[in-house]
């Protein structure tokens, strides 16, 4: 079977094209500045990279263009478009409609347009994506996954905010969570490496540009650190994280900031971009800077990595003790440096780290002592595999 996964955002279309049985991606991709001008890399396995400025004026002659590509006789890697069986999409919110992924009919399409005042950002993109494709190829069958849905058995303690009811009740403001497909895939992946009883309490630290925790009990979401938005939680790259809301207000009155400005320099220009004084939302850069002595750099890691520590402190009590720490994502699966300071304070818990494993990258791998109480390990997240597992479940 052959699964085109893919992620649609307001002027760019990420894919690729892969086997959910076998593993094998085919090719991937992604269309950029799409409605301003174009530009497309697509990577066809053991060929060669097409790069090229292309119009793509919509997302619809984005998909085309990806169809293109994808049956070129230099560049493609199928002959025609019936070897592709079905189409799975990334969507960002699915409100507390949607516990798991599903076909994409009217009702769904409905659904995810009525879930845009929670996610305005993302939702109509995705849906862009969505007709796009509908257009492009039609009769195709397409399946919406969720980035919420894995954190919808949350208990209400979890994701009640304690405000009136009726903001709950009329207007369904309360915590969601996001990056739920990867804390699925990790969590489900670390199941299988260690067994269920092994694995019932786990604690899974997505960290990369954006960064989220999740607390997973036997399989299950029990509570997250993003909340209606992804804003909420640890510092990100540029996202402030947790925060006070009355510094927002402060903020607004004292330089007559609108509620969408304040939001915005909360979400593009805070983080560890604001906390290294500028220097950069990428911790590589944070990593190179601090070494040559940059206080503003090294204060921005140091935070990062305590804001971490604290939520697996809190998930641990919430958890009831913690058998496995998984970490993943971009910082999470390269950077032996950040875990360790995230672990460094961790003892308490049973956590033992082998700081020679610590320093392997990008590798399915246990990075605990054999006697530390808590197995740490590093599992690559595989978002599009996940996506492509469930819309050939869905699809078959
Ligand atoms: P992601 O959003 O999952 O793609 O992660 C991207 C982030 O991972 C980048 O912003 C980097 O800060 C971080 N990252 C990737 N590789 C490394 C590394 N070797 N050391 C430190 N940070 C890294």
């Amino acid at each position: 079977m052959k699964v085109l996964v893919i992620n649609a955002g307001s002027s760019s279309l990420k894919y690729q094209l892969l086997d959910p049985d076998t593993k094998e991606v085919l090719a991937k991709g992604l269309c950029e500045r799409i409605g301003i001008d174009g530009h497309i890399k697509h990577t066809p396995t053991g060929k060669d990279v097409y790069d090229a400025d292309r119009y793509m004026p919509d997302h619809e002659a984005a998909i085309k263009l990806v169809m293109e590509v994808l049956t070129h006789n230099y560049y493609g890697v199928i002959k025609d478009m019936s070897e592709i069986d079905a189409v799975g999409h990334r969507v960002l919110h699915g409100g507390d409609k949607f516990v798991e992924s599903c076909i994409i009919d009217e009702a769904c399409k409905q659904a995810i347009r009525d879930c845009i005042p929670l996610g305005p950002l993302h939702n109509p993109a995705n849906l862009m994506g969505i007709e796009a494709c509908e257009k492009a190829m039609p009769g195709k069958p397409q399946v919406a996954v969720f980035d919420t849905a894995f954190h919808m058995t949350m208990p209400p303690k979890a994701y009640r905010y304690a405000i009136p009811t009726k903001y709950y009740t009329e207007d369904h403001l309360r915590r969601y969570g996001f990056h739920g497909t990867s804390h699925r895939f990790v969590s489900k992946r670390c199941i299988e490496l260690m067994g269920a009883e092994k694995a019932s309490r786990v604690i899974v630290c997505h960290l990369g540009n954006g960064s989220s925790l999740s607390a997973v009990k036997d399989g299950k979401c029990q509570d997250t650190s993003m909340g209606l938005s992804p804003l909420a939680g640890v510092p990100m790259g540029t996202r402030a994280g947790d925060i006070d809301t009355c510094v927002a207000q402060f903020i607004m009155n004292k330089y007559n900031m609108s509620a969408d400005d304040c939001l915005t320099m909360l979400n593009k220009k805070s983080g560890v971009l604001a906390l290294s004084d500028g220097v950069s939302s990428d911790f590589r850069d944070l990593d190179a800077a601090a070494e040559k002595g940059n206080e503003a750099a090294q204060l921005a890691l140091d935070k990062f990595a305590y804001e971490v520590r604290k939520y697996i402190g809190a998930y641990a009590a919430a958890l009831g003790g913690v058998d496995c720490i998984v970490f993943t994502a971009g910082l999470g699966e390269n950077s032996g440096s950040m875990r360790a300071s995230i672990c460094d304070g961790l003892e308490y818990l049973g956590v033992k780290l082998d700081a020679e494993k610590n320093k392997l990258r990008g590798e399915e791998v246990i990075i605990s002592t054999p006697d530390s109480k808590v197995t740490v390990w590093v599992i690559p997240t595989n978002e599009e595999l996940m996506i492509a597992q469930d819309t050939a479940e869905l699809c078959k």
